[in-house]
């Protein structure tokens, strides 16, 4: 039988490496959800190459753009306001969620109900919502898998070890674009500079938090969420390369890391295929000796790099202190690409709200629903506008 599968947010770069995977083995999958924001132009190709069953788009005014040009298609088109647990009735195998932001934590949530396995991508969806989100996956029966790659490489390394095992887990960061850089050239980088990543190509919001290493201030508190470690065992280190993801010391005397090529589709497809007890079998490349002889390490230099001092201050200043990180670091980013602000504004202004008078009411709040996370998402976006816009 076809694997059902399910795409939140199919149009960017993790939604359509999916696709990628999938494109490649059609006879084994059935693609019965695809979800958009904008991209309608694109959603509508992926809804006919995939004779997709179902699509979604979040925009309003791209809806009936949508329905017009798929009206002659066995595809059904709902807009923002259906809830997509109302669409299906049995569950399906797989679902990506690929949305970026803490918009998409209600789809995700969501998904959970539908989904016999849900491999997230989204990390801020993690950071701000997992309390819900784990309720919801032990309720459901749900097995949630990791795709940033170094949670799925973390996941992969200590697969039935428990806590006391292990001395420490290492995250590697690219450093991305402005490794090399001078700090005072950092003041005046243009959006153009920041979201072109050595490594990687993704989308423009997780290229400018690569680009300041908030991104790895996320993976931390994310992989504290997702895995039972204590959180002092975490650390970061800059491997330029990006061939290696993650590194585990064990207290037994073993060092293992996890290593492949800067390639999305190697998690994605792994999970895709965990159905099969196994994982995926599809040939790894020969390994590059040149590549190997290559690798440096080097420890991240905080005065560059100022976001990593937040890490402590989001582990340990209430439940909701990465929500409103969050919340605010989106806020700060879109600012960033307008223009409006600058390169090195982005983590001022996240540690100028640690000071607000209210921070720690909201802070030490304990979500109990998405409304609670909603509610001091609100309060930090409209406080980081406040701060910037005068
Ligand atoms: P992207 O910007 O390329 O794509 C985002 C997708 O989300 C698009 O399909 C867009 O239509 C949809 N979307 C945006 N806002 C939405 C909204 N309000 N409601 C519904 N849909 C919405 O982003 P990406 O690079 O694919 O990253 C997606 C997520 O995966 C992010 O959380 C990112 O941190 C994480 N991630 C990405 C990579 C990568 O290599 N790209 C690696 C690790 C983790
Ligand atoms: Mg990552």
């Amino acid at each position: 039988m076809k694997k059902k599968i399910a795409i939140l947010g199919s149009t960017g770069s993790i939604g359509k490496s999916t696709l990628e995977v999938i494109k490649k083995d059609k006879k084994n999958f059935d693609v019965v959800l695809l979800t958009a924001n904008n991209n309608y132009k694109k959603l509508i190709q992926q809804a006919k190459e995939f004779k997709v069953k179902n699509v979604l788009i979040k925009n309003n005014s791209f809806y009936s753009k949508v329905k017009n040009s798929l009206k002659k298609t066995k595809t059904k088109v709902f807009s923002a306001e259906t809830n997509l647990g109302s669409i299906f009735s049995g569950k399906l195998d797989y679902t990506m969620s690929a949305i970026v932001g803490v918009a998409g934590l209600q789809p995700t949530v969501d998904a959970i109900k539908f989904s016999k396995t849900i491999a997230i991508a989204n990390k801020e969806t993690i950071i701000c919502g997992w309390e819900i989100l784990s309720k919801h996956l032990k309720k459901h029966k749900t097995k949630m898998l990791p795709i940033d790659s170094e949670h799925f490489s973390i996941l992969e390394l200590t697969k039935n070890v428990n806590n006391e095992a292990i001395d420490e887990i290492i995250i590697t960061a690219s450093g991305g674009p402005f490794l090399n850089i001078p700090k005072k050239k950092m003041i005046n980088v243009k959006p153009e500079e920041a979201t072109k990543h050595p490594n990687w190509k993704m989308g423009k919001k997780i290229s400018v938090d690569s680009a300041n290493l908030m991104n790895k201030v996320f993976e931390v508190i994310e992989a504290t969420k997702i895995f039972n470690f204590n959180k002092k065992k975490y650390r970061i280190v800059i491997h330029p390369q990006s061939y290696v993801h993650s590194i585990v010391r064990f207290r037994n005397g073993l060092i293992k890391m996890i290593l492949y090529n800067t390639d999305m589709k190697i998690p994605i497809s792994n999970t895709l295929y965990s159905y099969k007890g196994e994982n995926y079998q599809k040939k790894t490349k020969m390994i590059d000796t040149n590549t190997l002889n290559k690798m440096t390490f080097l420890n991240v230099d905080t005065k560059r790099f100022p976001s990593l001092k937040l890490i402590d201050k989001c582990l340990n200043s209430g439940r909701l202190t990465p929500t409103i990180v969050n919340a605010s670091n989106e806020v700060l980013v879109d600012l960033f690409l307008a223009k409006k602000i600058g390169f090195l504004d982005i983590v001022k202004t996240i540690n100028k709200i640690f000071k607000d008078k209210e921070f720690k009411k909201y802070a030490k709040r304990n979500p109990r629903s998405l409304k609670d996370v909603e509610m001091v998402d609100n309060w930090a976006r409209l406080k980081t506008l406040s701060m910037c816009v005068r």
